[in-house]
């Protein structure tokens, strides 16, 4: 991409209205615009990482064996009447009337709909296991929306869905999704610790909370620190198999919401200097909640004694439009956001040093050329500007890489690449520059 040609309005002064680090960077750098509150555009910039986040998720949900689909954003009243949520929700969710008079709402959840499209079709064991998930807009009318996309009120969730014929099986499923979770959020670069938590209006008994470590998350959380640095399966985990052995191994670790924390259990089971009480942003959570919602709902399958039996369920939530500034939080500096490369809105930056003097113009664009069809993410600051000013772009966006040519790198056949984290520059010819990089 030319940033010539591209939309990326970067502001110089920081925004007053924002709190926290991640609500001003995304709005500095051009990322998203508040078009009411709660309620945001994501501009180019903002919109391509949401996507590789987006993309990360699918590829883990899909490995897990679960399968997506999409369900509409408006929903009928009268299915969630049938779970008896419609009233009891409250007032996070949004009602709407159509022409004719007939009730709907914007949802906040899926748990009814998915409940119905499953009774609709599956009526034999041998159909299950089954989880079905969608990445779609919520809405709920947040109290107090803010810190940006952290706290919205229309929001980009990943919402999945288990059914099982048995508790046990159910478990299995959740155990699956729990492996999936930690895999998902390591390949975005964070390290999100799964802490036993309440299940809210969701209901059940089984359920974590999946929470960043930072000063600004809206709650208190209580670990082992060893969770912060354990090991995440590999590519290779077979969900197939057995994965209760991976998911004990990480919950005999204590981790616990406020609202789930025994501080007496805590201080039994966690060494003084191995006790980390902080604050936390929540980035996902799951839950089993058995058959809250078959048994009202009626979605039942006949199992292999010929009996109707009530499904088992589960539902598996990532807000993504929440882990996009939760990235930020985790990953930035004073100058700017150090995307990881997994997620960055392009993976390098070719900072053409004197743009308009014809011999560098020609070596940049055929350098830009050659890396693009080598597969690279590329953006090209192009810019009739200073050297200056690009760099200050390069740097308050994030890009993992600058590759940096001007007339001085053209005359000895080199080009500079700098490290966005770690400042280490280094000097690579310009004829093996490509195959370096791809
Ligand atoms: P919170 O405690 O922050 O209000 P929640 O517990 O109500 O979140 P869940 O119902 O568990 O949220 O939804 C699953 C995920 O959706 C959350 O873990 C979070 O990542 C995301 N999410 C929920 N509410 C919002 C919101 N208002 N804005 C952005 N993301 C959200
Ligand atoms: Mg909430
Ligand atoms: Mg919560
Ligand atoms: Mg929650």
């Amino acid at each position: 991409m030319r940033l010539s040609r591209y939309f990326l309005p970067v502001l110089r002064d920081v925004p007053k209205e924002a709190e926290i680090v991640s609500h001003r960077l995304m709005l500095r750098a051009g990322m998203i615009r508040q078009q009411a509150s709660g309620l945001y555009s994501w501009l180019p910039l903002g919109y391509k990482v949401l996507m590789k986040v987006q993309k990360i998720i699918e590829e883990e949900q899909n490995r897990s064996g679960a399968i997506e689909l999409l369900m509409p954003t408006i929903q009928s009243a009268d299915l969630w009447r049938e779970s008896g949520r419609y009233d009891a929700y409250g007032k996070e969710m949004l009602r709407i009337e159509d022409r004719h008079e007939r009730e709907f709402l914007y949802g906040p959840t899926n748990e009814e709909m998915i409940t119905d499209i499953f009774r609709t079709y599956v009526k034999s064991y041998k159909d299950l296991p089954l989880n079905l998930y969608h990445i779609q807009w919520k809405f709920r009318d947040e109290v107090r929306p803010r810190f940006g996309t952290m706290r919205s009120r229309e929001f980009l969730m990943k919402d999945a869905y288990s059914f099982d014929l048995t508790k046990e099986a159910a478990v299995a499923a959740y155990e699956r999704m729990f492996v999936a979770y930690l895999r998902t959020y390591a390949r975005m670069g964070l390290t999100a610790i799964p802490m036993r938590a309440d299940t809210g209006p969701i209901g059940g008994d089984l359920s974590h909370e999946w929470i960043i470590l930072a000063e600004t998350g809206e709650s208190q959380v209580f670990c082992h620190r060893d969770l912060l640095d354990k090991p995440i399966p590999g590519q290779d985990v077979d969900f197939r198999g057995d994965l209760k052995p991976i998911f004990n191994d990480w919950t005999s670790l204590y981790a616990a919401t406020e609202e789930m924390v025994d501080m007496a259990e805590y201080e039994a089971n966690v060494p003084e200097d191995k006790r980390v009480s902080a604050r936390g942003i929540e980035v996902g959570h799951i839950f089993y909640f058995g058959t809250k919602y078959s048994e009202p709902m009626k979605a039942s399958v006949t199992g292999n004694d010929g009996k109707e039996t009530v499904v088992h369920m589960g539902s598996y939530g990532i807000g993504l439009t929440r882990v996009v500034p939760a990235i930020i939080e985790a990953s930035h500096d004073e100058n700017g956001i150090v995307w990881p490369v997994s997620v960055a809105p392009f993976e390098a930056v070719l900072i053409n040093l004197k743009a308009g003097d014809a011999e560098t113009d020609a070596a940049c664009d055929a350098l830009y050329a050659e890396l693009t069809a080598a597969g690279l993410d590329m953006l090209y600051d192009d810019r009739d500007q200073g050297a200056g000013a690009k760099f200050t772009t390069a740097v308050l966006v994030g890009i993992p890489y600058q590759l940096i040519l001007g007339p001085r790198g053209l005359k000895s056949g080199e080009v500079e690449i700098k490290h966005r984290k770690t400042g280490e520059r280094e000097t690579l010819p310009l004829t093996g520059a490509v195959a370096r990089l791809k």
